[in-house]
């Protein structure tokens, strides 16, 4: 549920402090320490899972609600011309952080990173 040694789980408890955009009984997301474009905001889940290919088939309808909420957030940050969404997995997909979490990056181009 809570992994201790996890920083974004330490993020969910509110022990690191973190820009907040949004948060429910199932998710929060916030904006990323070092953005990669104009907007770059994380949507996490609130329990643990280390990474997309830990997800489990209950996990379904949470995956589901993540995915739609973007959107709606990248619309409340002005990315109505568009946006980016990211889910790093494993080594070879770059992940860092192994809480899963999606990508999200949207605003003018050039961005500052052509990838995350
Ligand atoms: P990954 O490479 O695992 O897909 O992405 C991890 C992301 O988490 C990176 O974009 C990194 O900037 C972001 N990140 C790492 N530590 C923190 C933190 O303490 N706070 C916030 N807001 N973002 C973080
Ligand atoms: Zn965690």
């Amino acid at each position: 549920m809570h992994d201790p040694n996890c920083i974004f789980c330490k993020i969910i408890a509110g022990t690191i402090p973190s820009n907040t955009l949004y948060e429910d009984d199932g998710v929060v997301a916030f904006h990323d320490i070092n953005p990669a474009a104009p907007v770059h905001f994380l949507l996490v889940p609130k329990r643990h899972i280390a990474t997309l290919a830990a997800v489990e088939p209950g996990d379904q309808a949470l995956l589901g609600k993540m995915l739609a909420l973007v959107p709606r957030l990248a619309e409340q940050l002005g990315c109505g011309d568009g946006f980016k969404t990211v889910i790093n997995t494993g080594p070879n997909g770059g992940q860092e952080v192994y809480h899963l979490h999606l990508h999200v990056l949207g605003g003018p181009r050039p961005w500052k990173r052509a990838t995350i």
